[in-house]
């Protein structure tokens, strides 16, 4: 069987006229093969459902708002489901525990530990569009769970996997994926491939056009990924093994993001003796908080200065565990910054060239821009910078590594 699955982003399904073009869409591609279609909640209303519980709790219990927050999809996969059958096309919904979509219990960023497609497969070959809600699946015990803002592009490659598809289609609101984010930058430059490994660690930075998880998925799996404009005929972006994915000659950097999504946790006064850290770390790290980057400086009069960065959304928990593991370890004062942004600059090219960093840095001090942290991996440099310097940051860099 010859299986599409595409998937259509909020925006792709903001309006009921949006919802028809997609429809008529699928409707093309039945021609090619079998199509399953997962769906994002329409444009807004996620957020609109988190504001809604913000209303009556601070702090919701997880559970009750994944409850919450899975309605979203609910709504835009019956109405795909209407607008498919007025065409006169048969189609089958899904909710993410009727599409086999079984996660670990972790609620608001559960991972998806296995797709059960049988029923889904079921429906393609009876000749049904399946209809699937992104962003959601079900506990062993039958909870129901989200995975993670962004997460219906996890849910489309998960099932692609699961169905060996012939590929996977995301559908959204840009041509495709650019150098840059085209909503900062506007001489961003569209790709016409990206390999897993730049594009991986480009989601992992906050490029928000693919969810982090559905590129490693993708990769692991081998699908094959393409990012494509839902309101044109566009060809896209796919995403590729690195063997297949064209270096331009001299092009050391593919793209750059900008992520304004973390905080940074400062730490004054910590003791310089070993275990320390390990102390402070180990209450975030079994809250299940992320951290990213990490500086600590050379060790003065026996303190050091710790400081590194979690995402915003975790930051209150963080900051209340710092503190309380910092009392602990008699250290000093602790401060929290909201105002910071997160740049990354992400190639292949960096395995064989060194001296990118460098430019990095030269370009944003010749701009008077100043660096707050640095990491580094294999193919990506990130710094920590000032939040209202992050647009400027990422026009110099754009220029600096001719992206454009
Ligand atoms: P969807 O609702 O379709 O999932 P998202 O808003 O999650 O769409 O992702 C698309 C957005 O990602 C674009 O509107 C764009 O502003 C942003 N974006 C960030 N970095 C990039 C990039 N490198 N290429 C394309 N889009 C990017
Ligand atoms: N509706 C969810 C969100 O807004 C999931 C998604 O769109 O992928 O994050
Ligand atoms: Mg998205």
């Amino acid at each position: 069987m010859n299986i599409i699955v595409q998937k259509y982003g909020g925006t792709s399904v903001a309006n009921l006229e949006k919802i028809r073009t997609a429809a008529v869409r699928i409707k093309e591609s039945l021609k090619e093969g079998c199509v399953a279609v997962v769906l994002s909640a329409m444009a807004g209303d996620t957020d609109g459902l988190l504001k809604l519980a913000s209303e009556i709790t601070r702090t919701p219990d997880p559970r009750d708002l994944d409850l919450l927050l899975a309605t979203g999809e609910q709504i835009s996969v019956a109405m795909m489901s209407m607008t498919l059958k007025e065409m006169g096309i048969a189609c089958e919904t899904f909710l993410g525990f009727q599409a086999g979509v079984m996660t670990d219990e972790n609620h608001g960023r559960a991972k998806i530990k296995r797709l059960d497609e049988k029923k889904v497969r079921a429906a393609l070959e009876k000749g049904c569009v399946a209809v699937v809600a992104g962003f959601q699946g079900t506990t062993e015990s039958g909870e129901i769970t989200t995975i993670g803002r962004g997460g219906s592009d996890t849910t489309a490659v998960a099932l692609a996997a699961a169905l060996s598809a012939k590929r996977c289609e995301i559908y959204t609101d840009v041509e495709g994926i650019f150098t840059a984010d085209p909503a900062i930058c506007k001489n961003a430059r569209l790709l016409e491939k990206i390999s897993y490994e730049e594009m991986s660690e480009l989601a992992d930075a906050g490029a928000k056009v693919l969810h982090d998880r559905s590129v490693e998925i993708a990769a692991k799996n081998g699908v094959l990924l393409a990012v494509k404009p839902a309101h044109s005929q566009g060809i896209g972006t796919l995403v590729v093994p690195e063997k297949d994915a064209v270096m331009m000659e001299g092009s050391f950097v593919s793209g750059l993001t900008c992520n304004t999504g973390e905080a940074r946790i400062c730490i004054r006064k910590v003791p310089d003796k070993v275990g320390v850290t390990a102390k402070i770390f180990a209450p975030i790290a079994r809250a299940g908080i992320d951290v990213d980057l990490i500086i600590q400086n050379v060790s003065e009069d026996g303190f050091v200065e710790l400081a590194f960065t979690v995402p915003k959304e975790d930051l209150r928990k963080a900051l209340a565990l710092t503190e309380a593991a910092a009392r602990e370890v008699n250290a000093g004062k602790v401060r929290a910054e909201g105002d910071i942004a997160k740049i990354s600059v992400v190639g292949l090219g960096m395995r064989s060239h060194a001296g990118i960093a460098h430019r990095m840095f030269a370009a944003l001090a010749r701009e008077d821009i100043s660096i707050q942290m640095i990491g580094t991996s294999e193919i990506k440099v990130s710094i920590v910078i000032e939040e209202r310097r992050a647009v400027d940051a990422i026009k110099i860099l754009h220029d600096e590594f001719s992206l454009a």
